[in-house]
């Protein structure tokens, strides 16, 4: 970024801890982003907010102890199902798996659990497949998005 957008004034790269809040949950991370150095707005580059939430998404998975976004992606490929499968298998709501998977919303401490249950004990998989109406893929290997 050249010049301040509001008053054309010289810009500023700027590295700084800040409190990001995620839902109801708040933490301290980095944050990168260009200050004008006349008026003191602040603006962020294309992508630097978002990396920004996926700092404070890590952080605050970690200080709870959840499974990472990559985590559950892992998996629900290695049962071979797609989003929507998953989230019936789970019984969770439309856009749940995604929203997880990209970080934008975490899963609740009850749901961590079932996903790592469902990780270790092939059966339970299978056991909330025929629970809820949901065909499990007999080889899943291949990564389904
Ligand atoms: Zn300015």
């Amino acid at each position: 970024m050249e010049a301040c957008p509001v008053c054309e004034g010289r810009m500023n790269r700027v590295s700084e801890e800040r409190e990001v809040r995620i839902g109801r949950r708040s933490v301290r991370v980095l944050d990168q982003f260009f200050r004008c150095s006349s008026c003191e707005e602040a603006f962020y580059a294309p992508g630097e907010m978002d990396k920004t939430l996926r700092r404070a998404s890590e952080a605050i998975r970690h200080e709870e102890g959840l499974m990472s976004p990559r985590d559950i992606r892992g998996v629900r490929e290695r049962l071979g199902l797609t989003q929507h499968a998953f989230e019936k298998l789970l019984g969770v709501g439309p856009k749940t798996v995604v929203r997880w998977e990209k970080g934008t919303v975490f899963q609740n401490a009850s749901t961590d659990s079932l996903l790592r249950v469902i990780d270790a004990l092939p059966e339970s998989a299978q056991f909330l497949a025929d629970l809820h109406g949901v065909t499990l893929p007999e080889h899943p290997q291949v990564a389904i998005q």
